[in-house]
Formats: structure tokens, C-alpha cells, sequence
């Protein structure tokens, strides 16, 4: 870690740096311990660049953090934050259905999407403040604008420029919306959630994460909802029977879902949206979702000015400990294309942290990181899918099972669960958990824990379930599935 003097030379690359004091080292001892502007700066304020701030500084690092948009990044503007929040106000529209069998009576009543939204937006802005707060109180230097890396050591904001020992490239991704014909008409999900009007009438492209949730979030607020996926079956990467369950399940609550379909134009008409469709059908809508993926944000980012390797898709390569090929340069979270989530940002962050300026070297475990799908039933997963773990262990023993959950048996609601445990035959290690059922994200991170350490089949089987309960099923699986 570099002592500060406030140095304008930087000894490493002999550049000098605008802000600080003129005051030229003399000997080599000081060239050693002084020099740069900061320990460390981050470009970016999102889950992992924060993440990593916040820690540095907390190792008595001096740390600077550029964001040009909003604290905390997507995961809490644009992102988790508010996507759990519109899940939580689509699961209403089906629970007061529900409700009925139970003896309530009254009629549904009216969803009003400007109350929503406002009352999201409210939440943010409580959420940025704490952000900066956290940043505050941490002691680094927070800088509201745009960051570009000058040189290996030198970023600037504006006219301004700081250097650093060392640069952290936290910028995240950013949504990518193919280009045909009137793609300027659909919306990415940096817009989706703060539409002036609830549009009745929603088309979503796309069949991974942000496309499923979105189907259940419109569907569920009520409108006549369409989800397109090029392909013959969505959410691939995921086990097959999950797909193949949420399929019939989302299918069941309302979803006009379409395989093997795209659209190949949009046009604007006075009654809304026209969607010419591949397999020659056409749609109208007043909103079209494109979730069809996101890139690494380095738009502007100034990687021409430095020896930072980006892939074939589009990320920064950086090794096991998060550094580029610029050896002063790191980098983490979804601009490195790798597990986009935030709780791996967060857990790169700290890894990051911890190694350059504390005194831990730990490394991300990548293993069995569990990860949900909010839609309706949610689904949850970790582990190996059924055709990684043949190919990988060869001999494995699978469990299923599917019920309808005990809720549902009164409140009449069509709805399935699906539960799946995949076994590695010769070590009875449990090596993948898939579920489709009422809290999936909160059983299934129980279950991960449970992975983690190793738990075989006999020790599910030993654990005493919690009656009645969803999740209880997890333990009292007992016959092998048998192929057909
Ligand atoms: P980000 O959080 O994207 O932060 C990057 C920040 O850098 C941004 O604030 C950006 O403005 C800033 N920036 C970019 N360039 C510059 C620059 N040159 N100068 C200054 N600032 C810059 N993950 C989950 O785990 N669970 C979920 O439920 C979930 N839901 C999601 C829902 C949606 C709709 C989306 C889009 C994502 C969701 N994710 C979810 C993914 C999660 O949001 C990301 O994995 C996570 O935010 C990545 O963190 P990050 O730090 O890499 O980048
Ligand atoms: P995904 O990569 O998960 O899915 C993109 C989808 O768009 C795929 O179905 C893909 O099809 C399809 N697609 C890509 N290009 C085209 C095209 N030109 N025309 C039609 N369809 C296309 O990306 P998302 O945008 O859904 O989400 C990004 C990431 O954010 C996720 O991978 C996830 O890591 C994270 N996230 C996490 C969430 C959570 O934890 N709950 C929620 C939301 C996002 P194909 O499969 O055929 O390639």
C-alpha cells in the first residue's frame, strides 16, 4: 500500500497528476512509499465495485469510486431491487384469487401501476442515499460522473485526473437489443419499470432470466402478456425437466408463450405497436420487452489507452484474481461476462478486497452457487443439471416429484410444484437440487449451504423434515426415479 505525501510525480510511469502538491520525491526509499492520488479507484458503484471499496477502504486503503448514473448500480436501480418488488405486486393479483377459497370475500381490486412505480422509485432513492452513505462512512472518495481510464495508472472525470496504484473496472453490463427493423420501439429492462402507463398489452422477447420474470410480473399486474422464444425450449442452462415444467406451469398462469418464433419487424401504429412475427403471425402491443441478453459496459471507458484484453464476447479477460493483462488493472462482476449475479459480484468484490489490500487470501468458491428465477411458481436451482452431472460422474440417481402444494388444494389455483435431486450414484454425494414451487429462492439457499458441505443422499434422508412444509419433500424422497 503506497503512503501518501501527496506526491504529483507518479513513480511508476512517471507521469505527473493534477490534483496534489507539487513536491518532488527525492530518494528511491520515497519513490517506493508515496506517489499516486489513490490505492485504489473503481470505476462503477454497483454491486461489486462498492463491494469493493467499502473493503479496501476498510484495510485502511485509499480508495476513489466513480459512478455516472446511480449508486448501487442495476442490481438495485434497475435490477433485483426492483424486479422482487414487482414480483411481490403480480403475486398479489393471483392472491386475491386465492383468497377466496379461503373465505374472503370480496372482489379483486384495482392494480394501479403509478403507485407502484412511484412508491419503487421512492424505495431507490432510500436505498441510493444509503449507498453513498456506506461509501461515506468507509471513507472513500465518491465521484458523481463518467470515469475514463487515460493510462495504467490515470483515469479521468471530465477534465479532471487521478491516479492509483491500482484501477478496478466494476462497470457491469448493459442490456443489448438486436438491430431489425423498428428495434427502437421495444424497451430494454432499464426502462420497463418506470413506463408512463401500464401497458395492457406486453410482448417480451427472449427466453433467459429477465424475460420469465417479466411474463410473470405483467401477466400477474394483469396484462395480456406474450412471451416469444426463439428456440424450441426457454432458460436454457437450466435441467431439462425445470424447463420443461415451467414451460407447462407459466404457460397454465396465463402466458401466451410461443416457441421457435422472433419478430422480425415492429412498426408503430395509431393503436400501438404492430409486431411482425418469423412464423408469419402478427401482434399487437402497447410495450415490447427485448431480455435478450447483456454486454459488458465499457462504452467510453477508454480501453484503447491500455493493454486490457477483451474476448470474443465482448468482456475483460482477467485471471483467477480478477487482474487484466494490464498488470495495475483489475476487473469483476458481469463486466467480465462471467456468473452474472450480485451475490458473485459481492463475493469477487470482497475476494479483491481482501487480497491487495488486507490480509486474506481467499478465493470465490464457483461451485454450487445457487440462483433463482422469480416467476410464478419460483424457481430454484443449484448444482449440476441432469445432463452435466451424467456427463461429469456418469452413474447418477435421480428423485422426483411433483404435487400440487398443499395452498392450492383450497385456494383452486392450477399450479404445480416440481422438485428434482440428482445423485452421484458411487459417492451418494447429492450433486444438483432443482425446484419449481412456492419459494424456491428460500429453500433452495438452505439446500446450497447443505451441498456445500458435501451432503449425501443419506444424510437428506436423515434429516427430520418441517411438516407441512414444501420443502420437506427435499427429505422424504425415497424411490429412485426410474428411466423409461
Ligand atoms: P452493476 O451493478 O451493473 O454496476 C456497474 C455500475 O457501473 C453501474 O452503476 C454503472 O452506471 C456504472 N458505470 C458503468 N460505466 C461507468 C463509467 N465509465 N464510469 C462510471 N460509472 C460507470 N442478480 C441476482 O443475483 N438476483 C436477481 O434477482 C437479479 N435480477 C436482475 C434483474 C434484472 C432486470 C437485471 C438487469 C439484472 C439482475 N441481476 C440479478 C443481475 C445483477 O443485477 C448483476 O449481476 C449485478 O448488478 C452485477 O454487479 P456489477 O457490480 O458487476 O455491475
Ligand atoms: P440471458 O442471457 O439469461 O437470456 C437471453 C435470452 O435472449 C436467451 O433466451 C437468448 O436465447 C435470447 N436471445 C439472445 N439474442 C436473441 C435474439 N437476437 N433474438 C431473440 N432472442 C435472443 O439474459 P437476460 O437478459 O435474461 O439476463 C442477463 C443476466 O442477468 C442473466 O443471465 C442472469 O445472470 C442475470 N439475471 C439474474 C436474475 C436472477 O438472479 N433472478 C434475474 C435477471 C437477470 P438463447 O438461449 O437461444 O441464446
Amino acid at each position: 500500500m503506497v503512503i501518501h505525501h501527496g506526491y504529483a510525480q507518479n513513480s511508476v510511469n512517471g507521469r505527473t497528476s493534477e490534483p496534489g502538491l507539487v513536491d518532488l520525491p527525492t530518494t528511491s526509499e520515497e519513490i517506493t512509499v508515496s506517489s499516486f492520488d489513490y490505492d485504489l479507484f473503481v470505476i462503477g458503484a454497483g454491486s461489486g465495485g462498492v463491494r469493493a471499496a467499502r473493503m479496501a477502504a476498510g484495510f485502511g486503503a485509499k480508495v476513489a469510486i466513480a459512478e455516472d448514473r446511480y449508486m448501487g448500480g442495476t442490481c438495485v436501480n434497475v435490477g433485483c431491487v426492483p424486479k422482487k418488488l414487482y414480483v411481490y405486486a403480480a403475486e398479489y393479483g393471483k392472491g386475491f384469487k386465492d383468497a377466496q377459497g379461503f373465505g374472503w370475500q370480496s372482489t379483486a381490486p384495482q392494480f394501479d401501476w403509478t403507485t407502484l412505480r412511484d412508491n419503487k422509485k421512492t424505495e431507490i432513492s432510500r436505498l441510493n442515499a444509503i449507498y453513498q452513505k456506506l461509501l461515506d462512512g468507509a471513507g472513500a472518495q465518491v465521484f458523481d460522473g463518467r470515469a475514463r481510464i487515460i493510462d495504467a495508472h490515470t483515469v479521468a472525470i471530465g477534465e479532471s485526473r487521478y491516479t492509483a496504484e491500482k484501477i478496478l473496472i466494476a462497470t457491469g453490463g448493459w442490456p443489448h437489443i438486436p438491430d431489425f427493423p423498428g428495434s427502437e420501439y421495444a424497451v430494454s429492462s432499464n426502462e420497463i419499470f418506470d413506463l408512463d402507463s401500464f401497458p395492457e398489452r406486453v410482448v417480451i422477447v427472449g427466453g433467459g432470466y429477465i424475460a420469465v420474470e417479466f411474463a410473470g410480473i405483467f401477466n400477474g399486474l394483469g396484462a395480456q402478456t406474450t412471451q416469444l422464444y426463439r428456440g424450441p425450449l426457454f432458460l436454457r442452462g437450466f435441467d431439462t425437466d425445470i424447463r420443461a415444467h415451467a414451460a407447462q406451469e407459466i404457460a397454465k398462469s396465463g402466458v401466451d408463450l410461443r416457441f421457435e418464433v422472433n419478430v422480425e419487424s415492429i412498426s408503430k401504429e395509431p393503436d400501438g405497436l404492430r409486431l411482425q412475427l418469423t412464423d408469419g403471425s402478427v401482434l399487437q402491443a402497447d410495450a415490447v420487452l427485448y431480455a435478450t441478453g447483456r454486454k459488458a459496459h465499457l462504452q467510453g471507458l477508454g480501453l484503447e489507452n491500455v493493454n486490457v484484453n477483451v474476448n470474443e464476447h465482448g468482456a475483460i479477460d482477467v485471471d483467477e484474481h480478477y487482474c487484466t493483462s494490464e498488470p495495475s488493472i483489475f476487473a469483476l462482476g458481469d463486466v467480465t461476462g462471467g456468473i452474472e449475479l450480485t451475490p458473485v459480484a459481492l463475493a469477487e468484490g470482497m475476494a479483491f478486497a481482501r487480497r491487495n489490500f488486507g490480509d486474506l487470501d481467499n478465493q470465490v468458491a464457483y461451485d454450487f452457487i445457487p440462483t433463482a428465477v422469480f416467476c410464478q411458481p419460483t424457481i430454484g436451482t443449484v448444482g449440476f443439471t441432469e445432463v452435466e452431472a451424467r456427463a461429469k460422474f456418469g452413474d447418477i440417481t435421480l428423485f422426483k416429484s411433483s404435487f400440487r402444494a398443499m395452498k392450492h388444494t383450497i385456494s383452486g389455483r392450477d399450479e404445480k410444484a416440481f422438485m428434482k435431486l440428482i445423485v452421484d450414484t458411487a459417492t451418494d454425494r447429492v450433486v444438483g437440487v432443482h425446484m419449481m414451487g412456492p419459494d424456491a429462492g428460500e429453500i433452495i439457499q438452505g439446500i446450497a449451504i447443505a451441498m456445500r458441505a458435501g451432503a449425501t443422499k443419506a444424510v437428506f434422508d436423515s434429516t427430520i423434515g418441517i411438516h407441512p412444509t414444501t420443502a420437506e419433500e427435499f427429505v422424504t424422497l425415497r424411490e429412485p426415479w426410474l428411466e423409461d
